[in-house]
């Protein structure tokens, strides 16, 4: 059995559905990713989910959704005295605000047993991870978790990195940075977007972009820019450019990057190549911004067919 994993936090959401009052459900970047790898590859791969999580309802309503979905959870630890992450959108003037509760979430704890890290990645074919899964782990879970990925690599896992930038997360700018270099260091493949790129390290062009994450040692980078075009660079094929689906109305575009992640990871799983696993990746992100949600019920018809 293939085993695609990725690695993080998934959070309790609150999202406003009026006169003060809330919907509760679940969201991390990480997790849409599984959930839409999960969609997406063969029933002869396995999709599962690495993180920690609480000994509570909370925590346990979290684990029956994403079994729900399919994703083996055999890899979330629980942790005595700490709870999910929680975050709460608010609507201020029609603009979104967030509040977060997240000092003492479990996910914290990730890389804090590396022996248990180790198991869980031995043998994964695949392992994704994200900014956010570096930024919420302490300076010595950072290194825990990088060395493990670079174990796995070593013997064989393809490490994606998807950079999703968090300033409030990190510490200061400059650790920021070192982490993403830090993530890149250990990855085969890195997924930035471009206007990030260009905020936190001054990027003129998303050939700087991929210098960059090429210097530091990784063989596949794709530079998203939302509508604009998508710029990926390849050891063995060099730069192509690919342009997104156009779309007329776009609902939400929450889970864009992390639904384009597990499209062109999944086609690169299931080696399809380059240019095929971007039209996937870029089919199933135009799906997911012309819906509500970070959990879009996808009309495989629609992929099909783009693939074909
Ligand atoms: P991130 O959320 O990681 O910043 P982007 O916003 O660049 O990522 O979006 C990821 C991908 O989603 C893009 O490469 C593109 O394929 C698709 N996408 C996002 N916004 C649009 C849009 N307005 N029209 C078409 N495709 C889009």
């Amino acid at each position: 059995m293939k085993r695609f994993l990725t690695l993080g936090e998934c959070m309790v959401e609150l999202a406003p559905a009026g006169d003060q009052l809330y919907h509760q459900g679940f969201a991390g970047d990480t997790f849409n990713t599984a959930y839409y790898a999960r969609r997406l590859l063969p029933q002869d791969w396995t999709v599962g989910y690495c993180s920690a999580v609480g000994q509570d309802a909370v925590s346990d309503d979290m684990l029956d959704l994403m079994r729900g979905h399919g994703i083996d959870i055999s890899g979330v630890r629980k942790v005595a005295d700490r709870t999910l992450g929680l975050y709460m959108i608010q609507l201020i003037n029609g603009e979104r605000s967030f509040s977060y509760w997240r000092r003492q979430s479990a996910a914290k704890l990730l890389a804090d047993d590396p022996d248990w890290l180790e198991t869980q990645l031995d043998g994964a074919s695949m392992a994704q991870f994200s900014g956010i899964t570096l930024a919420i782990l302490s300076p010595e879970g950072r290194n825990t978790l990088c060395a493990a990925l670079a174990r796995a690599r070593a013997n064989g896992t393809h490490v994606a990195f998807d950079t999703n930038l968090r300033p409030r997360l990190w510490e200061d700018e400059d650790t920021m940075r070192a982490g993403l270099r830090m993530g890149a260091e250990v990855s085969d493949t890195v997924l930035p977007s471009f206007d990030e790129e260009e905020g936190l390290f001054g990027d003129a062009t998303p050939a700087d972009t991929i210098a960059r994450y090429r210097d530091c040692g990784a063989s596949t980078i794709a530079v998203k820019d939302g509508a604009g075009t998508l710029t990926i660079w390849d050891k063995t094929e060099g730069t192509q450019e690919f342009q997104p689906v156009k779309i007329d109305s776009v609902i939400d575009t929450t889970a864009a990057g992390d639904s384009f992640g597990a499209g062109f990871l999944a086609g690169l799983a299931m080696e399809r190549g380059i240019a095929a696993s971007a039209h996937l990746a870029m089919a199933v992100a135009a799906q997911v911004v012309q819906a509500r949600g970070a959990l879009v019920d996808l009309d495989m018809t629609d992929i099909e067919g783009t693939q074909a």
